[in-house]
């Protein structure tokens, strides 16, 4: 038996999260903050200690009630990239599971970064695990599936189960020419395509608009530009110390 439970995310930014049910393991993919309710609560209210259920309450991290009945047959916590929006919300909210969490390395390195800042400690172990590799839990094995987006070491996770593929791919951009990193890895999705895939769970930003979102290639040039025109207005040095800076 396999359910699916959409804790938060769908028809809003932020708070991305979805909770598997596999027979008796239940896997969360992604744990985010929705930031502006997040931002919102924290400049609103004159807090010293930010308590989860507060946050809930106002929206700024998902409602993790939802998934009540399946709190102890939690296995992992899959948070898919770095953006706050698939993990900002595990500080607060992945100590109600008993699993661990499990990421790509440049992922689980900005999660120890928030926790180390924060002053946050967690009872679940953090393990990272390399994009295009696969991990056997229990009785699903979990696949990441490297793709590009803004963040590096993005991944699709597909959770391969006796019934068939989930696959899930939760805000990426098919990059063809990434600043970083290798193309998405179009070749295991089109090998997973000619498997039984019983649910793609897919979504990205602005993904209803029908445009072409450019390459990150493209935003670096549009960068450049951007610094470049500062230099001519004021000194660079202002802003950000360039050594070869003659202004
Ligand atoms: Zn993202």
């Amino acid at each position: 038996m396999i359910e699916i439970c959409t804790i938060g995310g769908y028809n809003e930014v932020g708070k991305n999260s979805t909770a598997i049910r596999i027979d008796d393991e239940v896997y969360i993919l992604d744990l985010g903050i929705h930031l502006e309710n997040y931002i919102k609560y924290t400049q609103d209210e004159d807090i010293v200690i930010v308590e989860p259920k507060e946050l809930m309450r106002a929206g700024a991290v998902p409602d993790v009630s939802a998934i009540d009945d399946w709190k102890n047959k939690v296995k992992i916590v899959l948070p898919t990239h770095a953006h706050l929006d698939h993990l900002g919300a595990i500080p607060y909210l992945a100590n109600n599971f008993k699993a661990p969490i499990m990421c790509t390395p440049f992922t689980s390195e900005v999660l120890k970064g928030i926790l180390t800042e924060d002053k946050i400690k967690l009872s679940n172990k953090i393990r990272s695990m390399s994009a295009n590799s696969s991990f056997q839990a229990n009785n699903v094995k979990i696949e990441f599936i490297h793709v590009t987006h803004s963040t590096p070491h993005t991944v699709m996770i597909a959770l391969h189960t006796k019934e068939g593929i989930i696959l899930y791919a939760n805000d990426f951009k098919f990059d063809l020419f990434p600043t970083l990193g290798k193309k998405p890895n179009f070749k295991r999705l089109e090998e997973l395509g000619k498997q039984k895939v019983l649910a793609l769970i897919c979504d990205s930003t602005y993904a209803a608009d029908s445009r072409k979102m450019p390459s990150e290639s493209i935003a670096k040039e549009m960068l450049k530009e951007v610094m470049l025109g500062i230099k001519k207005q004021a000194c660079c040095c202002d802003y950000i110390f360039i050594p070869h800076c003659k202004a």
